[in-house]
């Protein structure tokens, strides 16, 4: 019994005892409902490694003294720093987490020193998520994945939590194997240049077939590959894709200049302004020929680093956009300073300009302040006629959306800049 059931080291219930003890309690009783908890200590093996297994042992052990008194015998631990423990109270899961998370607030002293611990939590229910022990422990592990993932300290698990993590686990698969096997797309979208009237320029746009003839939308892939430490790759395919394409068709096609997009991780990873521009010179395309675009929520996660990439980039001829402007940061007065040669409005601003005097004024002294710093001004994500007239008379330089073109591959790209047919994509 004390062999099969409890942990050797610290006197509590195992794994195996939780599926005995939840099979009883649903058969014995299967409509008397109970709440699951799931306890993880946040970047436990610090403490194994900073210090000493010693020192781990002893904050596990005051650990499960500590839950012992919420849980009682229904305490589990399930694997090296996560505990299980089951409350059959009709009070509210959160109410709960908050109990948990008070008992664990008090620093734990272990060998001299206080500890303060972080956890995370994550809550299911039986019946309603699950009725099997085993898929009451794949519920909640979802749950836990997710709030590790997305930083939260309580998740209550829920089917569409469920799904979501489904979904991104497939994603995620599918990008890798995209990655290895070279059939990631790259597609292209053209930026009308309001006075050669030409196609001057393109932005290149990530695109991962879903097997289904269709694609996941390009920034969710971005947003999974960000979470698993997979853009840089992902931004490195693209960025030798499109410089790839530049070398081969940009001067054929008339356009002197491809913009990509980056991700902070891109930015915040060491040397990444060398990294960028040696690639940018293996591809043989000058540097001249290159914007990057980075989002306003980058530069304010990281001003002093960004900046400090930004002015080395683009001292090595790179042009940077700002990308999404408007959406929420920003600030006409800072732009002066930042190393930035284009802004890019956010559809979100340009739509607005039909219906609203104001938002027509505000880009109008978007255009006039950019101006005035010498900044080119793209406006995005223009759909209609109505739109391309108003936003045209406003001034911007360049004009990039639906009305003109949308993003399509390199070959249907040649065609529309060539012989000006767009086909439905
Ligand atoms: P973004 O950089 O602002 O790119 C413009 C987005 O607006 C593209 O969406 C484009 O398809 C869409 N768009 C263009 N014209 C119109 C229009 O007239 N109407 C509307 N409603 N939308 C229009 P897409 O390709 O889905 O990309 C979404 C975002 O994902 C991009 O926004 C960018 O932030 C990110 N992304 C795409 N490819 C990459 C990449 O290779 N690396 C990184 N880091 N991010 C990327
Ligand atoms: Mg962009
Ligand atoms: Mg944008």
């Amino acid at each position: 019994e004390q062999l099969a059931y409890y942990d050797p080291m610290f006197q509590v219930g195992n794994r195996a005892k939780y599926l005995r003890d939840v099979n009883t309690l649903i058969s014995y009783d299967k409509r008397r409902k109970f709440s699951m908890f799931c306890i993880d200590i946040c970047s436990f093996s610090k403490y194994n490694e900073l210090f000493s297994v010693d020192i781990g042992d002893t904050i596990l052990r005051e650990v499960i003294l500590r839950l012992q008194c919420l849980f009682g015998d229904y305490l589990y631990r399930i694997n090296g720093d996560v505990f299980l423990g089951l409350l059959f109270v009709e009070t509210e899961a959160l109410e709960e987490a908050d109990r948990i998370r008070a008992l664990l607030r008090t620093p734990v002293n272990a060998g001299n020193m206080t500890f303060s611990l972080d956890v995370r939590i994550a809550i299911c229910r039986y019946p309603v998520h699950a009725e099997k022990p085993e898929a009451l422990l794949d519920c909640i592990q979802s749950a836990l994945r997710y709030a590790k993932e997305e930083g939260q300290e309580v998740t209550v698990y829920s089917e569409t939590l469920d799904e979501l993590i489904r979904t991104e686990a497939r994603i995620l698969q599918i990008l890798r194997d995209s990655l290895r096997q070279g059939t990631l797309e790259v597609w292209y979208q053209p930026l009308f240049h309001n006075r050669s009237g030409r196609f001057t320029s393109a932005e290149a746009l990530v695109r991962l077939p879903d097997g289904g003839g269709g694609y996941f939308p390009a920034d969710r892939v971005i947003s999974i590959a960000e979470r698993n430490g997979m853009v840089e790759q992902v931004g490195d395919y693209v960025l030798d894709r499109a410089c790839a394409f530049m070398v081969r068709q940009g001067q054929k096609l008339g356009l002197s200049r491809i913009g990509v997009n980056l991700s902070v991780q891109q930015i915040l990873v060491g040397n990444s302004a060398d990294h960028l521009m040696e690639r940018i010179a293996a591809s043989g395309l000058s540097p001249q020929a290159v914007t990057l675009e980075i989002t306003e929520s980058i530069l304010i996660q990281s001003m002093d680093n960004t900046v400090e990439v930004l002015l080395q980039l683009q001292q090595a001829g790179v042009h940077i956009a700002l990308d999404d402007f408007g959406v929420g940061y920003s600030s006409l007065n800072y732009l002066s300073s930042l190393p930035v040669n284009t802004i890019k409005i956010d559809r979100s601003l340009t739509r607005q300009v039909i219906d609203s005097p104001k938002q027509y004024a505000l880009l109008r002294s978007v255009v006039e302040m950019a101006e005035i710093n010498a900044l080119n001004v793209v406006a995005e994500g223009v759909e209609t006629a109505q739109e391309q007239k108003i936003i045209t008379e406003t001034g911007v330089d360049y004009i990039q959306g639906y009305y003109y073109a949308r993003p399509m591959p390199e070959a249907a790209l040649q065609e529309f800049l060539l012989n000006g047919v767009q086909k439905k994509i």
